[in-house]
């Protein structure tokens, strides 16, 4: 069989543990035997960013901005437990935190969804995409812990001179006190990225504040992000028959637990942390959760949504057979190489990405599955695989698959 062509090639960041070690099975077995892979190699390793400074984290991401498509495995954050095991002359930052803030980038993560694994939220069929906004509100604000009577006050001087002062109350004893703030720039990005991301997964997109009570600075979200859909992507949307929709977070949050699901919902940053968490729980397992950051010019880079899950790593050390769940990691790829494949006009690559989520999902179906799935799985006599049985299992179907075409 003829392996399928690529032109330009992808990104590649590999990463570390046991996701490094499904990195490899996953490339020998469902990719080179049936793609003629191009990838553009880069370590990110915790052992190969201590050797360059961490320059190849940001190499990785300037590549990515260069050709537009990357996939990532999952990668180790330094703390100071990893800075004695690595033995690191500092503690590198988060290798995901350096590339969204080189390519000013929003996480958009999605379940897959597999036969057998249900999710909690019984009329959920389709999964639901979830936009975090990772830039400032609470999570760059600036406390005060109150010591007693006295005023309060927020007061912004400008470089020109204006000054603007409000009141924020007058204390009668003590109390708290929080001042936080986000950035135009910020959330033109961030609403620019979600209207990219809807019109290349061909989803609607929600989007949920507080304005009715945040009159100023939640109402401010919502006004950027219907001028620049208005502006720049009404038209697209229309086009692609998928909409753009406003409501308040509460409003929402109902409304999502009666969905079907199959749409994207765009959250401020801390609305986005929490409802994150809830999504991926209440479909199932955080193994199966893909994750994918998208610049507002919709340059992509995917990756699987967990960890390095370095307990597996410590028995694979010991020589055990370990059932990780390679799914996540596996569609970081079908992810990149569909996306490619759309770039580039190569219709047998986006064919061939298909085909192999539907093995991996077809095989989950058969009652073939590594143990997390095992454990959460509603079908009967589900059996328990190591992560290269299933690996195998998913090679079986994918060839059948590609030799029907
Ligand atoms: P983790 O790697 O996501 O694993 C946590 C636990 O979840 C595992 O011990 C395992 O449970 C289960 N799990 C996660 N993925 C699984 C899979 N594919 N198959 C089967 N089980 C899976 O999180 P962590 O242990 O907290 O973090 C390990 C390292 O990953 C840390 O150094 C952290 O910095 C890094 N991390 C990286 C990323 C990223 O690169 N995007 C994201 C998160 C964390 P059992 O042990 O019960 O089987
Ligand atoms: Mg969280």
């Amino acid at each position: 069989m003829d392996r399928i062509g690529m032109k330009t090639p992808l990104v590649e960041m590999d990463g570390d543990e046991m996701t490094r070690i499904l990195w490899r099975f996953v490339k020998d077995e469902l990719l080179l035997p049936f793609v003629d892979l191009k990838t553009e190699y880069y370590d990110l390793g915790l052992a190969h960013r201590e050797e360059t400074g961490d320059q190849v984290t940001v190499d990785s991401a300037l590549a990515t901005r260069k050709y537009g498509v990357a996939v990532k495995c999952a990668t180790i954050t330094p703390n100071a437990d990893r800075v004695k095991e690595y033995g690191l002359s500092q503690m590198w930052k988060s290798p995901n935190g350096t590339i969204r803030a080189i390519l000013d980038g929003t996480v958009f993560r999605t379940p897959i969804i597999a036969a057998g694994i249900e999710p909690y939220v019984k009329n959920w069929k389709k999964p639901i995409t979830i936009a975090r906004h990772a830039y400032g509100d609470v999570y760059k604000a600036v406390e005060i812990k109150v010591p007693g009577p006295g005023t309060a006050q927020l007061v912004f001087t400008g470089e020109d001179g204006t000054v603007i002062t409000e009141k924020v109350h007058d204390f009668a004893g003590p109390g708290v006190l929080q001042g936080m703030h986000n950035l135009t720039s910020s959330i033109e990005s961030f609403a620019r990225s979600c209207f990219s991301f809807a019109l290349d997964s061909r989803m609607d997109l929600w989007f949920s504040a507080k304005d009715t009570i945040s009159k100023k600075y939640d109402h401010t979200f919502k006004d950027i992000f219907q001028d620049i859909y208005n502006a720049e992507y009404r038209e697209k949307f229309e086009a692609a028959g998928i909409t753009y929709f406003y409501s308040l977070i509460d409003d929402v949050v109902a409304r999502v637990i009666r969905s079907e699901g199959g749409f994207i919902w765009a959250c401020k940053n801390y609305d986005g942390d929490v409802m994150s968490d809830m999504l991926a729980t209440a479909f199932g397992s955080l193994a199966m959760m893909t994750s994918v950051l998208v610049s507002p010019d919709g340059t992509c880079e995917f990756e699987a949504a967990h960890g390095t899950v370095q307990r597996h790593y410590y028995a694979h050390l010991e020589g055990k057979e370990t059932s990780t769940n390679p799914i996540a990691t596996i569609f970081a790829w079908t992810g990149a190489l569909r996306k490619r494949g759309q770039l580039d006009g190569i219709s047998a690559l986006e064919t061939f990405a298909d085909k192999l989520e539907a093995a991996c999902l077809d095989t989950v179906a058969a009652g073939l599955m590594t143990k997390d799935l095992a454990q959460i799985t509603t079908l009967p006599n589900a059996q328990t695989l190591t992560s290269r049985q299933y690996i195998a299992a998913v090679r079986e179907r994918l060839e059948k698959s590609l030799a029907q075409a």
